[in-house]
Parts: structure tokens; C-alpha cells; sequence
């Protein structure tokens, strides 16, 4: 047989796929049944996982037992558990069954959907998926939808769209040197999220054009303030370019004021970019809904289902009244993408050329749970966090530091009976949270209010209960005490 010798080295064969493929899904289900019998936060020091493996990559083939048997001993023990329903740092997130299943799909079929005829239903349906999500998230269809890895790189996209509007041929002919272009300005409060700063540096507008607007008591930016900083760059020669409102902020939850910052935004013609990450899901609550009030004037808006609708990262939802734009800003056809069926491609609607079937993830999330189900869950999440709430409120060594809008609560212990400096509450705050986080079954994270030291306790993962939130806060008061002997 003598043309054998020219068949290429396969793949794995289907029969093994199977074998491995069983064995891997029954690895998830009991991962997914009993993720509390690992320690939320991993228990390495920096550089034990790296010693911990060769090297170099082996020369010869190694079977995919030998294989899952390190990711077992050596890689599991890495892991800080963003799906135990323990994990209550920074935003709490799920990578839902539905949604890992969609995944698996989605990796064997390896669609990429640069081009409408490259992969028709990975295109299609993500305008279906995302024309979904717009309605259930209450915004009017003169918003167009598309996925994004991160709501760092929608808010990017927003920030170039904006640039694109505000600046006669800078796709042709850039900033730099033009003495036709003013210096620029972009507006946020200080609670904003750092993408925003990085998107700004990134458009080439330089650090100094993002002004920050100071937030008030309750962390929200002040429209007067920005009303008045807006003109006061108008005299100084700048050209105030947009303005970035956000609804959840992510040290405190904090809501702008959309709808005040809109009348500005339109009055002064700014861009207005929502950005919703985090809480952008609880539009679908009516009990939620005047948070958003005004988002429906916004140019563009960023919602993460990857963050509270319960998608395996990465899912970011961008949404845009002026997608034409964005279109402006990014669409660039080389000869060898042509083709000859009119249809939209996705390669035109940002940076990157090949993207992920990601919408198969948001599609099947969405019909699993039903739009009333997705309701119930985020509602149970939103009681939780208030009964932890009303605990804080209740007892007298600890105090709330913010408003409790959503699923995140900030607060500190702060023990009666005498006097602290700031410097020693920070302390005492910050080894409460190492205490708590040693335990293994809870992982809290810190932030800074207004200079204040301040936990936060994020609830949103599915298998997160009542009883957990009960622990943590058992935890945290066992903590205060230990650390008040
Ligand atoms: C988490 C968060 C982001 C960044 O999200 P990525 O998807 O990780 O880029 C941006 N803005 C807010 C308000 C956030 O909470």
C-alpha cells in the first residue's frame, strides 16, 4: 500500500473522541453537582503551578488519559472557583449548564462568522439572540445588537464611534498633527469603570482628555457638574466628545442619572455610552426598570451576560443606535473577503476579522430559562443581597457604605464602643477579609469609597442560597470578633 505513507497524522479518532468525551461531561456534571468541596480561592503561591510542569512540550504523542490526570493533580489545584456558590468577590457570575453546553457545540463546530456566508447562523442568529435581549432589556429597535468579547471592548467601540462622529476624516487622516482638531474630552465620574480610561488612551485621544466628574454621597455623577465642565472646556478650546453614564458601577453599584446626563449629552451633542455590565440584565425587572430610565437616548449601551445572565464568559452585548458608525469607523473589505451575496457581515461591525458562534450561548440561555425564569433568578439574587443588607443595618459593630441597589453590598465592621481612625478601620477591615477568605467556603473582595476601605459581598451565581449568604456573614462576624480579641 504503497500511498498510506502520504496520509497525514489525524486527529483524535471518533472512537476515543467518544470515550474521552463521556468521561469529560461526567467530570463537569460532578464538578457542577459539588463545587463546594473545593476551596473557593485557591490555595497556591505564585509560580507553583508553572514549577509544577515541564518546560518544554513533549516531543512524543501522550495519551489523553496521562493528559486529564495532570489537569486533575496539578491544574484543579489552581483554580479560584468563579462557579462555587461561595465566590462572592468582585462580580459573582455563572457559567450556566445550558450555556456550557452551548459552548461545547460551538467549539466543534468551529463556525467563524467573519462573513455572512462564512457561517449564515452564527450571523443570523446572533441578530435574532441580540434583537431578544434589546427587547427584553426594554431598549426601542432603532438599537442594533452585536457580541463583543468584553464590555472593555464594546466601550472601546463606543469610544471610536464617538471619535468617529465627532472629528471630520479621522479614519483618513488620524489626530495627530492636525491643527484642525481641537483637544478632545471625554466625560465619566470618578466611579467609572477603567475600560473607559483605557478606551480613551486607546483612541489615541491621551489619557488627559477622560475628565472625571466627582460622584456624590451615594457614588452617582453629579449632571451639574458635569454641565458645568462641559462649558468650562468650551471656553478653554477643547471639544467635548462623550459622555459615559453608568448603571451599576462596579466598586458600589452606584446608578448615574441617565436621563439627566442624556438632555446634557443631546443638548451639547455628545456621544452618550451606557455602561450597564453588570446590572444591564435588571432592565428586564419592572421594579428595576427607572434605573435605566433615559438609556433609551443613549447612542450606545454595554450589558455583560457574562456577568448576571448566567453566560460562560466571554459574552458582551453591545448595543448601538448608530451602528452605521461603527460601520464607518471599522468596515474594510480586502479583495479575498468580497462576496457576491450583499448579505451584512460581522468582520464590518468592529476590529476583529474572525469571531466566535458566541450567540449560541445567549440563545440557548435565553429559551433554557425562559425570560421569566431569567426574572425569578436575578430577583432571588437582588433578596439575597438585601437580607445581608438588613443584617449590616442591624447590628451595631458594622455600617452599610452604600445604597444596595442591585446584588452587591458595601459595608465595613466598624465596632462600637470607641473612637477608630480611618487607617485602623482599613486594617481591621482588611484582615476581616483575609480571615474570611482563608476559610475556603467564601471569597469577598475590597474596594475604595470615596477614600473609605470597604467590603463588598457580590451575590449572582445560581447555586448561590440563602444559606451561603448566611455563612459568609457568619464568617465575617466570627472574623470581627477574632480579630477583636
Ligand atoms: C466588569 C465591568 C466592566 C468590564 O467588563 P469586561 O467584560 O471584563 O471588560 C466594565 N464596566 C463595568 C461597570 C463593569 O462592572
Amino acid at each position: 500500500m504503497k500511498g498510506d505513507a502520504t496520509i497525514p497524522p489525524g486527529d483524535m479518532s471518533p472512537d476515543e473522541f467518544r470515550r474521552h468525551g463521556h468521561e469529560v461531561v461526567e467530570w463537569i456534571a460532578r464538578f457542577m453537582e459539588d463545587t463546594e468541596r473545593y476551596p473557593v480561592l485557591a490555595r497556591v503561591a505564585p509560580g507553583d503551578i508553572r514549577k509544577a510542569l515541564p518546560g518544554q512540550a513533549p516531543e512524543t504523542a501522550e495519551s489523553f488519559d496521562a493528559i486529564l490526570d495532570d489537569f486533575n493533580r496539578v491544574l484543579m489545584p489552581g483554580m479560584t472557583h468563579w462557579s462555587h456558590p461561595g465566590f462572592m468577590a468582585y462580580f459573582s457570575i455563572t457559567a450556566s449548564a445550558p450555556g456550557v453546553l452551548a459552548d461545547f457545540i460551538a467549539s466543534a463546530l468551529n463556525q467563524q462568522a467573519m462573513l455572512w456566508r462564512t457561517s449564515p447562523a452564527a450571523t443570523e442568529l446572533e441578530e435574532v439572540a441580540m434583537g431578544w435581549l434589546r427587547q427584553l432589556i426594554g431598549l426601542p429597535d432603532s438599537f442594533e445588537g452585536v457580541i463583543y468579547d468584553t464590555a472593555s471592548i464594546s466601550t472601546l467601540h463606543a469610544i471610536a464611534a464617538a471619535r468617529e462622529a465627532a472629528v471630520p476624516q479621522v479614519r483618513q487622516l488620524g489626530l495627530a498633527g492636525r491643527a484642525d482638531v481641537p483637544r478632545l474630552r471625554v466625560y465619566c465620574s470618578d466611579q467609572t469603570h477603567s475600560s473607559i480610561d483605557k478606551g480613551v488612551i486607546l483612541a489615541g485621544l491621551g489619557h488627559q482628555a477622560l475628565r472625571k466628574i466627582p460622584s456624590d454621597a451615594e457614588f452617582r455623577m453629579q449632571p451639574a457638574l458635569l454641565r458645568a465642565a462641559i462649558v468650562e472646556d468650551r471656553a478653554a478650546g477643547f471639544l467635548p466628545m462623550a459622555a459615559v453614564a453608568t448603571v451599576g458601577s462596579t466598586s458600589s453599584t452606584s446608578v448615574d442619572p441617565v436621563a439627566a446626563i442624556a438632555d446634557i449629552c443631546a443638548a451639547e451633542s455628545l456621544w452618550l455610552h451606557v455602561d450597564a455590565a453588570y446590572a444591564g440584565p435588571t432592565a428586564m425587572l419592572p421594579e428595576c426598570a427607572h434605573h435605566f430610565a433615559g438609556a433609551d437616548r443613549a447612542d450606545s449601551l454595554v450589558m455583560n451576560p457574562h456577568k448576571w445572565l448566567f453566560t460562560p464568559f466571554d459574552l458582551s452585548a453591545f448595543f448601538c443606535r448608530r451602528m452605521d458608525v461603527v460601520r464607518q469607523a471599522f468596515s474594510l473589505t480586502p479583495e479575498y473577503l468580497k462576496t457576491p451575496d450583499g448579505a451584512r457581515n460581522l468582520m464590518d461591525t468592529g476590529v476583529q476579522l474572525g469571531r466566535r458562534f458566541r450567540s449560541l450561548k445567549l440563545w440557548m440561555i435565553l429559551r433554557y430559562f425562559g425570560a421569566e425564569g431569567v426574572r425569578d433568578r436575578l430577583r432571588a439574587h437582588i433578596r439575597l443581597a438585601q437580607d445581608l443588607a438588613g443584617w449590616v443595618d442591624a447590628h451595631p459593630d458594622f455600617e452599610r457604605l452604600a445604597p444596595t441597589p442591585f446584588s452587591v453590598v458595601c459595608f465595613r465592621a466598624r465596632p462600637a464602643g470607641r473612637t477608630w481612625t480611618e487607617g485602623e478601620l482599613a486594617s481591621l477591615n482588611e484582615r476581616i477579609m483575609t480571615r474570611v477568605n482563608a476559610s475556603g467556603e467564601i471569597f469577598i473582595s475590597q474596594t475604595v469609597l470615596h477614600g473609605t476601605y470597604t467590603l463588598r459581598v457580590a451575590i449572582g451565581n445560581l447555586k448561590t442560597t440563602g444559606r451561603h449568604v448566611a455563612r459568609a456573614w457568619d464568617l465575617i462576624q466570627q472574623a470581627l470578633s477574632a480579630e477583636s480579641q
